[in-house]
């Protein structure tokens, strides 16, 4: 039986809920709070409590004798925006009570003992069939018992904490194997089944060819990741439904690109009937692969279907990463979300630091020091050839003076590329200053390590002649002094000496400073790697302490 405690309107309402929903499973107890908490503790399995974790905290612990013990206690806050596990997670089944609890009522369930809490990705929601023993195998990962991955098919997997060795495996195939004793099989989608139809050609047909010919190669159905014949065929009905049936994507090639395959096994017929010389092996082949099994033909007479079956080499995966500028919640939930999916992370170690955290155990961490940029990149690169998941990282946006150029100019079209874009540092002081960048802005490095002084200068000028608000990344370090002031000289060429500037220096991180000043007053010595300077047009203007550019020149006349 499920206690439910309540004091407010609101917390009422969503024990009403939870009511309805589980009139069996729950009690409610009604009068003062204390009263009510002290009598569910002693006669209920479990309690949810619509109140505060700290009123909670103080009724129950008296009460407490032991987790084997103690009822799980859940409380849900006022809002009905979390379900926390605050005692009896494991023993108490308080942990899996906020999980039914949240998704009854939209709230985020919290849970902080160990294993729940490190974030092991279940091995049911990795996106990939799963057969065997999946409750064992996951008992001993959260239990942290050996596991030992046996990857027969390069996948570019999560991360999981595996051992070489184990009493209990992960085993990657599409092969068609049974599951063994403590072991749970995962299917990659890694076959690509090739067919072909003459026009009418039975569902029941093209099934049964397919497969057939994936049972007598030893191969899993659910390993197949589509289906995949010539567009003249796209509408086949037989092929349609089967792909349907087997649950996988109906893809089609043009003839011309088919034409173009090489195949062992070639013949006239399909050359006459929609132009190429193979449709079943060339839509297989034509991503590149193994050729499990060549074309074979339907035993039916007429034969109306063939197929061939391919093994795709596994892709690996570059996500390639930006964390913003610093702080926690400026870190995009897609870049989140990357961060977790890659078993390996390549980074600087300084930006390894910012989300260490996040990172799922048996996450590879290749971290290096400042530099080693080009090494860096192709070491992600190198990683997701050999089919792994893998996320290159950077500060504020990758794509911005950082990882994703070098990674990009090494990576070939064998690797899957997946780009999460940051906020990057111009955007960042921009919000701190105010609104600098309202009008037409560049963002120059002034960085003369990759870049010869003569190209930066010509673009300073070109900003300075064409009025653009201009950010300076990479502003000024200790060896390099000169380039700002030179820099700030040519833009006054062209700009008041009152010219707005915005000196940010660790944006959103703990040490943030920012500064609004002129063009004239600006001391270049204030200025290293850590900050941006934003230097503003002839029309932005310093308005109650912040600076704004105007989104056009003609202030009084602005529309909006
Ligand atoms: N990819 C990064 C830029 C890398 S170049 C981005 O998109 O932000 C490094 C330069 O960026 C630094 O020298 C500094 O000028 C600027 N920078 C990066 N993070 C910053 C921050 N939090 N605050 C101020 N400037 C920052």
């Amino acid at each position: 039986m499920i206690g439910l405690i309540s004091a407010t309107a609101a917390g009422a309402a969503a024990r009403d809920r939870l009511a309805a929903a589980w009139p069996d499973r729950t009690r409610v107890y009604e009068g003062p709070v204390g009263d009510a908490v002290r009598a569910a503790f002693a006669q209920c399995e479990q309690l949810v409590c619509f109140l505060a974790t700290g009123a909670v905290v103080r009724l129950v612990a008296p009460l407490l004798s032991g987790k084997t013990a103690d009822p799980g206690v859940v409380c849900v806050d006022e809002g009905g925006r979390f379900a926390v596990s605050l005692v009896g997670g494991h023993a108490g089944g308080a942990n899996e009570l906020a999980r039914e609890v949240g998704e009854l009522l939209g709230a985020e369930p919290v849970v902080t003992t160990a294993t729940d809490a490190v974030g092991l990705p279940g091995l049911d929601t990795l996106g990939l069939p799963v057969e065997g023993d999946v409750a064992g195998v996951s008992r001993a990962l959260l239990d942290g018992e050996a596991v030992a991955l046996r990857a027969e098919v390069a996948w570019p997997l999560p991360p999981l904490p595996v051992a070489a060795e184990g009493s209990y495996t992960i085993r990657l195939t599409d092969r068609l194997v049974e599951a063994a004793e403590r072991e749970v099989v995962l299917r990659p989608p890694s076959l690509v089944v090739g067919v072909g139809a003459s026009k009418g050609a039975p569902v029941e047909e093209v099934l049964g060819l397919v497969e057939g010919a994936l049972r007598e190669a030893g191969l899993s159905a659910a390993s197949v990741a589509e289906l995949a014949t010539v567009d003249a065929k796209a509408g086949e009905p037989g092929l349609v439904e089967a792909a349907r049936r087997l649950g996988v994507p109906l893809v089609t090639y043009s003839a011309g690109e088919l034409a173009g395959v090489d195949v062992p096994n070639p013949s006239d017929a399909p050359l006459a009937a929609v132009g190429t010389p193979s449709v079943a092996e060339a839509a297989a082949l034509v991503r590149g692969g193994e050729l499990l099994v060549p074309k074979r033909k339907s035993a039916a007479r007429p034969a109306m279907a063939t197929c061939a079956v391919v093994r795709r080499p596994g892709r690996g995966r570059l996500a390639v990463v930006g964390l913003g500028p610093g702080a926690r919640d400026l870190l995009t939930p897609r870049a989140k979300a990357e961060l977790r999916r890659a078993s390996v992370l390549v980074g600087l170690d300084q930006y390894v630091d910012q989300i260490r955290d996040l990172l799922r155990p048996g996450t590879r961490i290749l971290e290096s020091g400042l530099g080693a940029e080009e090494e860096r990149a192709r070491t992600a690169v190198e990683e997701a050839r050999r089919g792994r998941a893998v996320a290159l990282i950077g500060s504020g946006d990758a794509g911005v003076y950082a990882m994703a150029s070098p990674a990009l100019a090494e990576a070939s079209d064998d690797i899957d590329v997946v780009g999460v874009p940051g906020v990057t540092a111009a955007l960042a002081a921009g919000a701190i200053l105010g609104a600098p960048l309202g009008h037409d802005h560049v963002s120059i490095s002034l960085s003369d390590l990759h870049t010869p002084w003569e190209v930066i200068e010509r673009r300073v000028r070109a900003a300075a002649e064409a009025d653009i608000v201009v950010t300076f990344y990479n502003p000024r370090s200790r060896g390099r002094d000169w380039q700002l002031p030179k820099a700030l000289d040519i833009l006054a060429e062209h700009r008041a000496p009152a010219t707005p500037v915005g000196v940010v220096r660790n944006a959103s991180r703990p040490d943030e400073s920012a500064r609004l000043t002129t063009l004239a007053a600006l001391d270049p010595a204030t200025v290293d790697m850590m900050t941006v300077v934003t230097v503003g047009n002839t029309a932005t203007r310093e308005i109650a302490g912040r600076m704004v550019t105007p989104r056009g020149y003609r202030w009084q006349e602005e529309p909006e």
